[in-house]
Order: structure tokens, then C-alpha cells, then sequence
């Protein structure tokens, strides 16, 4: 197993650790009922995807 040379200080953990915040989750709106949705997947409330009805959706 590796063994880290030297100890690594607070700030410089804190430093390394500035880019592991989350970022908030990408929502794209649907251009036929503009319900969100995911960017580049079918409509989960009308079953469109670019325009042309692509699955049946229930209910
Ligand atoms: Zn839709």
C-alpha cells in the first residue's frame, strides 16, 4: 500500500477539497408541455423528444 511522504497540511486539504462541491443539477424544460426534464431525454410527462412523440405515456 502506498504510504504518503509527507503529512498533508488542514489548508492544503481544504484547498484540494474546493472543487468536490456539488453543482446543482442541470434542468432543461420540455419545448411541448415545458415540464422540466433533462437536457437530451425524452419527455417523461408527454413522451416527446425534439418535437416528434416518440413513446406512449400512461395515464
Ligand atoms: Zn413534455
Amino acid at each position: 500500500m502506498a504510504v504518503p511522504r509527507n503529512r498533508l497540511s488542514n489548508s492544503r486539504k481544504n484547498t484540494k477539497r474546493s472543487h468536490h462541491a456539488k453543482k446543482p443539477k442541470c434542468v432543461a424544460s420540455c419545448s411541448n408541455c415545458n415540464s422540466p426534464k433533462l437536457p437530451h431525454t425524452i419527455c417523461q410527462s408527454c413522451g416527446t423528444y425534439d418535437d416528434r412523440k416518440v413513446i406512449e405515456v400512461k395515464s
